[in-house]
C-alpha cells in the first residue's frame, strides 16, 4: 500500500434500498478506513435523474446508522471537499468535461437516437460482432471530431441537444492492478466512447465518480464487482486528466450468491426462501409494496454486521463472532476473497441466535416486555427475567420468545391432542394424581427437590421415567414442547403446578 492517507468512500445511487451487498461494501470501506486510521465518506451519486427514488438516500443513511457504520464526511455531516451529494456539484462536471475535449480526449457528439439506431443495425447487417460507437465508427458520426469548429459551434450555439464522448484511444492495453482481482488487462480496440456528459447537463456515473474522486482525495475504491467492466474506462480517465499519479487503488468485491451457490443473489431469492435481502423495512414510494428487512425481522444489528461481514473474508482463522469494535481491528482487505460469497440464511439466523444468548437479560427483558404487554399481559420483571433465562438457549429471536414459554404466563386451556394420544394411557391420571400427592409434601418446590422426590417415587412403583414426566409436562404446558419439566415447575411455583396437574388430571380424556 502507498503511503497516502487513507480515504475511501461509499458511494450510492439513491435509486430504491440498499441490497445486502451495497451494506456490505459499505461495511469493508469503513473498516478499511478504522484500520487504516483514515476516512470513511458517503457521496450520494444522484446524476441519473430517470432512476432517482424518493426516500432512497434517508433510507440508506438510516442503515448505515443501524449497522453502526460511522460516516466522516457526508451529505449529513459536510466535511471540506463538500458537497457530497452529486446533484449538489453539478456546476463541477461540465468544466472537466470541456478540459477534455481540449486536450483532445473528449469530442461533442450530436447524433439522435435515430441515427445512433441506425448505425447499430447497419453493423448488425455487415455482420459485426459489436456495434457500437468507438474508434472505427466515430469517423462516420455526426461529430465535432467530423465537423468543422465553425460547425460544431454553430450547432452548440442554436441549443440542439448534444453529448461529449470520451475519445477512447484504440490499439491500447490497459494494465490495472486491482488488490483483490490482481492483474486486469484490457485492449482499449474492445471499449467504446462512452458519453461523459448527457443532454440533460448531468454528468454520467463515469465521469463525476472520477473527478470526485481525485477532488475527494479518495485514496482507496472499494465497490462491487459489477463496477469491474468500468475499471478500464475510470482508468484512462485518469492517465487523460494527468491524475496518474494520484490514482486510487482499487478493489473489486465478490458478489454475493443464492443460497444454492448458483447465481447472484437477488430480492426474488429472498422472497421465495423467506428471507430479507434489505437491511430495514422498505415501501416503495410508488407500489406501496413492502419489502421486509433485518431489522423488523428482528435481527440484532450487531449480528447483521457480523455475518455480512464474513460474506467474502474471514480473518484467517475459525473465529466466526466477531464485533464491530474487533474487525475495525482485523479487517484486512488483501484476504477478500476473489470468488462468490454464498449467503446462507439459516447461518444469519445462526448468528443472531449467538448474539441474543450473549445479550444482557434486561436489555432483552424490556424488549420481550413490550410483547407481552401487546398481549394484554403484566408480568413482573424478576418473574420475566427467569423466564428468559429458561428459554433464550432455544430462541434465535426476541420474537421466539412468546412461542417458546407462552405456558408461562397462562394456564393449558386446551391440550395437544396428538401429545394426548401418545402420553396419556389408561392409568396415567392414577400416575398423575399420585404425582401430584409426592409434589404436595415438598416443603422446597425447586428443581432438585422435585426430582429427588419423583425419582423416589418412580422406584418405588416401577414406573418408567416417560411415564411420568411426559404427561407431567402435557398438563403444565398443553403440548409437548418447552423447557426442562421441572424447570418450568419450578417457575410457575408450587400452587400453580398442583393447579395445573389437577385440571389436567380433571380434563384431559383419551378418545
Ligand atoms: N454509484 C455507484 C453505485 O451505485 C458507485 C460505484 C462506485 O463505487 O464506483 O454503486
Amino acid at each position: 500500500m502507498n503511503n497516502r492517507k487513507v480515504r475511501v468512500r461509499f458511494a450510492p445511487s439513491p435509486t430504491g434500498p440498499l441490497h445486502m451487498g451495497g451494506v456490505r461494501t459499505a461495511l469493508f470501506n469503513y473498516l478499511f478506513a478504522k484500520r487504516n486510521s483514515g476516512q470513511f465518506i458517503l457521496r450520494i451519486e444522484d446524476t441519473d435523474q430517470t432512476r432517482y427514488v424518493d426516500g432512497a438516500e434517508d433510507y440508506i443513511i438510516e442503515s448505515l446508522k443501524w449497522c453502526g457504520i460511522e460516516i466522516d464526511e457526508g451529505v449529513e455531516e459536510g466535511g471540506p471537499y463538500g458537497p457530497y451529494r452529486q446533484s449538489d456539484r453539478k456546476e463541477i462536471y461540465k468544466e472537466f468535461a470541456e478540459r477534455l475535449i481540449e486536450s483532445g480526449n473528449a469530442y461533442y457528439a450530436f447524433d439522435t437516437p435515430e441515427e445512433l439506431e441506425a448505425m447499430r443495425e447497419k453493423l448488425k447487417e455487415e455482420k459485426n460482432s459489436v456495434q457500437q460507437y468507438n474508434a472505427i465508427t466515430r469517423g462516420s458520426m455526426k461529430n465535432s471530431l467530423t465537423l468543422s469548429d465553425e460547425e460544431t459551434n454553430k450547432i452548440i450555439d442554436s441549443g440542439e441537444p448534444y453529448v461529449i464522448r470520451f475519445k477512447m484511444p484504440d490499439n491500447y492495453d490497459i494494465v490495472v492492478e486491482d488488490i483483490i482481482r490482481e492483474m486486469v488487462k484490457v485492449d482499449t480496440n474492445q471499449l467504446d466512447d462512452k458519453v461523459l456528459f448527457k443532454s440533460d447537463g448531468m454528468p454520467t456515473y463515469h465521469l463525476a465518480n472520477v473527478v470526485d474522486d481525485h477532488l475527494m482525495k479518495i485514496s482507496h475504491v472499494i465497490r462491487g464487482e459489477e463496477w469491474l467492466p468500468s475499471l478500464p474506462l475510470h482508468v484512462m480517465l485518469y492517465k487523460a486528466f494527468g491524475w496518474e499519479e494520484s490514482m486510487p487503488e482499487f478493489a473489486h468485491l465478490p458478489l454475493l450468491l443464492k443460497p444454492s451457490g448458483k447465481g447472484k443473489l437477488s430480492k426474488r431469492d429472498g422472497d421465495a426462501l423467506g428471507f430479507p435481502i434489505f437491511p430495514l423495512e422498505w415501501t416503495d414510494p410508488k407500489t406501496g409494496d413492502v419489502s421486509r428487512g433485518y431489522r423488523e425481522d428482528g435481527y440484532f444489528p450487531e449480528a447483521f454486521v457480523n455475518m455480512i461481514a464474513l460474506l467474502g473474508w474471514n480473518p484467517g482463522t475459525e473465529q466466526e463472532l466477531i464485533n464491530m469494535r474487533d474487525l475495525t481491528f482485523s479487517f484486512d482487505l488483501n484476504k477478500v476473497h476473489k470468488a462468490g460469497a454464498r449467503f446462507d440464511p439459516e447461518k444469519a439466523k445462526w448468528f443472531n441466535h449467538q448474539y441474543l444468548i450473549r445479550e444482557d437479560d434486561g436489555k432483552l427483558e424490556g424488549a420481550y416486555q413490550k410483547i407481552l404487554k401487546a398481549k394484554g399481559i403484566d408480568a413482573n420483571n424478576s418473574y420475566v427475567l427467569r423466564v428468559i433465562s429458561l428459554i433464550k438457549e432455544r430462541a434465535n429471536f426476541v420474537s421466539d420468545f412468546w412461542d417458546q414459554s407462552y405456558f408461562c404466563f397462562q394456564a393449558p386451556t386446551e391440550y395437544d391432542p396428538k401429545v394426548v394420544k401418545k402420553r396419556w394411557k389408561e392409568n396415567t391420571s392414577e400416575i398423575m394424581s399420585e404425582l401430584k400427592k409426592q409434589l404436595e409434601g415438598l416443603e422446597m418446590f425447586d428443581h432438585e427437590s422435585m426430582e429427588k422426590a419423583i425419582q423416589d417415587f418412580i422406584e418405588g412403583k416401577e414406573f418408567g421415567m416417560g411415564q411420568v414426566m411426559n404427561p407431567f409436562r402435557l398438563t403444565l404446558v398443553g403440548a409437548g414442547i418447552g423447557p426442562g419439566v421441572l424447570d418450568i415447575a419450578e417457575l410457575l411455583g408450587k400452587e400453580e403446578t398442583l393447579k395445573r396437574l389437577q385440571a389436567g388430571i380433571d380434563n384431559i380424556k383419551r378418545d
